[in-house]
């Protein structure tokens, strides 16, 4: 599985955070006199109901909590924030250049229109609006499927047709790490980290300074590691410190790693970041869950051999705050939980890291879930919603991802599980980690391990949960993600029934 992330949901939130980025103001151009001019805008075709498509969004405040920090703490932590902004240059150059200079072009504007427009272009990072299927509100050209990551016009048809003729530069151009320009006729792979450089560097440079700064030497070495690995576009070594890290106070995701913004190959990754500092309360929750693991996967209704013992197996997992975020992980749908890296290779050596994001959860539950709940459900019930009652269901649902049988055992033999269900898997996945999540905050209860009078509340959260994403619609009709695609199952149940 890639990662939690719904990509495509309406998104509800506007996150405002409350570390300022020097890296970022130095990106705001400061003009005068503009002002009286009227609109920058006024000669761009721009969607009438841009008014309608703000007030779909909420601003909320994602605090960065001082508190029990050192003043070499903080000062790390606005190291690592800077860092972030220069990814969030990059990001912008890869979703939309034009965009971004029209974004840049109105930043002195006090126009009301220009404003308004400016807010909804950084929102999208882009002139096409994430909710309204990438349709663009400013202008007429339609989304480049490459984005900026290949020439304009350039086909999918044209490039697999290029490679045919050039294989030997077939393997640079589909890298998740080049950008692909076209010069005298002949394409030409460039590596991010030639392409990016005047952005990388200092954000190496932010890094390594951070890791000067962390107490931690295991994250300090993660640091300084992923700062070569924005100079090489090798990523490798840097991943497996990441997995090294042992209950960091102070964590990062920094990288590009997801590859859905290229729609024309699907193949070149868009940076995105997060400065993650620990949930010490929650994650010492997640310890106990932990511990119970193995005993969870004993105690599954199923036959022995398709419940391979868990003892000694463990899947590092990170209740962190999110108090700064840049590129894709600030644009557009805000993730909760993450499971990180992509890199199947890292995955075969170590595994990957699951994160769950405690204030964007409470914000989720807060603004979305909640006043869902209290329209569909009972009053009793949705009363129960909480978010504390959602991180447990979704701590769960993401621990029995990895519980249950391993294979299908068929007369063909040990088959894997994704291949003997085919095409419906990934729904069906999602659903039984979502039903054998209830039964093991169930069995946790039983056990002593949870107090009893939290249970409802773990299932009235879990409903309110569905209802958020049911409310898109089916999964076929609005492409929802994997995990809509579970929910949407188990709520047939009841409704037959
Ligand atoms: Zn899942």
């Amino acid at each position: 599985m890639h990662s939690m992330k719904n990509h495509g949901l309406p998104i509800l939130l506007i996150l405002l955070m409350s570390i300022s980025s020097s890296a970022q103001h130095k990106n705001t151009r400061r003009m005068t006199g503009s002002a009286a001019k009227g609109p920058l805008s006024a000669g761009l075709k721009v969607a009438p109901d841009l008014d309608k498509r703000l007030s779909k969004f909420r601003r909320v405040k994602m605090p960065f909590n001082r508190t029990g920090l050192t003043a070499r703490e903080q000062q790390m932590v606005r190291k690592l924030v800077e860092a972030c902004g220069y990814l969030e240059s990059i990001y912008w150059r890869q979703s939309d250049p034009e965009g971004l200079a029209l974004y840049q072009s109105m930043a002195a504007s006090a126009s009301p229109r220009d404003v308004k427009l400016r807010t909804y272009l950084k929102l999208n990072a882009s002139r096409f609006d994430l909710i309204d299927e990438n349709k663009p509100f400013v202008g007429t050209d339609p989304m480049p499927l490459g984005r900026g990551f290949y020439p304009a016009g350039l086909t999918r048809d044209q490039i697999e047709q290029y490679v045919k003729e050039h294989p030997e530069q077939k393997a640079a151009i589909y890298d998740q790490f080049t950008v692909v320009r076209s010069k005298d006729g002949q394409l030409e792979a460039v590596p991010y980290h030639i392409f990016y450089r005047p952005f990388l560097e200092p954000a190496a440079k932010a890094l390594r300074d951070a890791a000067k700064l962390s107490d931690d030497p295991a994250f300090a070495k993660f640091l300084e590691l992923r700062a070569d690995a924005l100079l090489s576009d090798d990523y490798f070594p840097s991943d497996l410190a990441w997995l090294d890290l042992k209950n960091p106070k102070f964590d990062i995701i920094f990288a590009p790693y997801e590859t859905y913004m290229d729609s024309l190959l699907g193949v070149k990754g868009s940076y995105g970041a997060a400065v993650m500092v620990r949930n010490e309360r929650e994650s010492k929750k997640l310890e106990l869950f932990q511990k119970y693991v193995a005993d969870i996967q004993d105690a599954l209704p199923l036959a022995p051999e398709d419940r391979p013992s868990k003892r000694g197996l463990e899947t590092p997992m990170e209740v962190m705050d999110t108090p700064f975020r840049a590129g894709d992980l600030t644009h557009g749908y805000q993730a909760v939980a993450d499971n990180l890296p992509n890199d199947p290779r890292v995955h075969e050596q170590k595994g990957s890291k699951k994160l769950f994001f405690k204030n964007f959860m409470d914000a989720r539950v807060n603004y979305v879930i909640l006043p869902v709940a209290r329209k569909l459900m009972e009053p009793a019930q949705a009363a129960k919603v909480s978010g504390e009652g959602y991180l447990q269901s979704t701590i769960m649902h993401e621990i029995c991802h990895g519980l249950g049988p391993a294979f299908a055992r068929t007369s063909a033999g040990k088959v894997s599980i994704r291949e003997a269900i085919g095409h419906q898997f990934s729904g069906l996945e999602e659903a039984k980690a979502d039903v054998c999540g209830m039964f093991s905050l169930k069995w946790l209860v039983d056990h002593g391990a949870l107090p009893k009078e939290k249970l409802q509340e773990f299932y009235a959260s879990y409903v309110g949960g569905i209802f958020r994403t049911v409310r898109f619609g089916t999964a076929e009709a609005l492409q929802l993600s994997l995990r809509a695609r579970g929910d949407s199952a188990e709520c047939k149940w009841p409704i037959r029934d």
